[in-house]
């Protein structure tokens, strides 16, 4: 054997396993529709590769379609968008005090302050680094989760004051993020607005002049233009996402898995992990390979579909960690054909929508939990 012989692929993605397509031209439509409504400007968020689609196609194909920002969560995460080419504006809004903030300067990634502790360590690396780090002061409007508590405040734009001043930060934002923004009528939308104008008013106070004020996610950007203000940050509608189901939106994943083995079952055939189904009538069993481990949830055992030549067909038994069983009964599938687990939902296919139904999340889960083994 040749050593070149070790290296070939053991299987061909495109062909065998399961696999991943991702329609960047949904992705290219969303956009250009969020960034219309959003009038300002359109920060894609790509936390958690991009909604599990990729962050940097997904970066870029929005910076092609209205978006000029990016967003992720973590300095890591940023950089790696830095690491592949990407010039656009980048923030990134939470990380542990630790992280090496110098890598911020060194790649001109923004980051998000939630706290004197944080604007501290921000401005030592900037300090150190000989130019000013850029910051968004992050303002908790209501989740009680990131974000300074309103009777931190006021201290924390007093030290980016004298940081700005200090040459070592440039406050470039004030950002805050709604609990309730799904639900449009929500009292909360109100108040978490009023928290956020009460929080830029305090910044303008302490002689701050954020030129960018970034307070709606997808929600809020299709539902409720009072929060749009300077810059929005979506995610989630960029891949199809609408969590208040008011728009037509395009979703952008597609899961399938081929048939790897059929067997006929006799009524009364126990199926799967503690037998949890057993055939009421003679069938035909399909076996796709993939299971919980590669983001199908297990919980959704019992009531999912796949489609098969179009057909819908129940999922049998118990989800397992690398298979599922589907009940083709009498439908013309043999080894090899290509089920689909997930897609838009264009041709009779479950939709990541009945999948988040079925398990009872939402469809953000299914999409962020797509495991590695999947061929992309
Ligand atoms: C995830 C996230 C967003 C994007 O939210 P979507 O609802 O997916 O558009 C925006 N801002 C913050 C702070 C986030 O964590």
């Amino acid at each position: 054997m040749t050593s070149t012989a070790l290296l070939e692929p053991v299987v061909d993605h495109r062909t065998r396993g399961a696999a991943l397509q991702v329609d960047l031209t949904a992705i290219a439509e969303n956009t250009r529709l969020l960034a219309d409504r959003a009038g300002g400007a359109l920060m894609a968020v790509v936390k958690a590769d991009g909604f599990g689609h990729g962050a940097a196609r997904v970066a870029r194909t929005a910076l092609r379609n209205g978006a000029s920002w990016l967003g992720v969560t973590s300095l890591e995460e940023a950089v790696a968008l830095r690491l592949d080419g990407i010039t656009a504006p980048v923030l990134s809004w939470l990380n542990p005090v630790d992280v090496p903030f110098r890598q911020a300067l060194v790649h001109d990634i923004d980051v998000a302050v939630p706290g004197p502790e944080h604007l501290a360590v921000v401005a030592a690396a900037a300090r150190r680094a000989g130019k000013p780090a850029r910051v968004h002061l992050h303002l908790d409007v209501g989740l009680a989760r990131d974000g300074a508590a309103p009777l931190a405040w006021a201290r924390l734009c007093h030290a980016a004051r004298r940081a700005e001043r200090d040459g070592t930060v440039r406050v470039l934002g004030v950002m805050g993020h709604l609990a309730c923004a799904d639900e449009p009528g929500h009292p909360a939308n109100a108040a978490g607005r009023e928290r956020f104008a009460w929080g830029v008013a305090v910044a303008r106070r302490h002689g701050l002049r954020p030129p960018l004020r970034h307070l709606a996610a997808t929600s809020a950007t299709l539902t409720d233009p009072l929060s749009r203000h300077t810059l929005c940050r979506v995610g989630a509608g960029l891949v199809g996402i609408d969590p208040t189901g008011t728009t037509a939106l395009r979703g952008a994943m597609t899961l399938t898995a081929p048939v790897v083995s059929i067997r006929e079952a006799g009524a009364g055939t126990p199926v799967g992990y503690g037998h949890q189904w057993t055939a009421a009538r003679a069938t035909r069993l399909a076996l796709l390979p993939l299971g919980y481990a590669d983001g199908v949830p297990r919980c959704a055992s019992g009531v999912a579909e796949v489609a098969v030549h179009g057909r819908r067909c129940p999922v049998v038994g118990r989800i397992s960690m690398d298979q599922v069983v589907v009940d083709v009964g009498a439908l013309p599938v043999a080894v090899g054909d290509v089920a689909t687990v997930f897609g838009p939902g264009g041709h009779g296919e479950p939709t990541i929508a009945d999948w988040a139904a079925w398990s009872g999340t939402i469809p953000h889960e299914i999409v962020t939990g797509i495991g590695a083994r999947v061929h992309r």
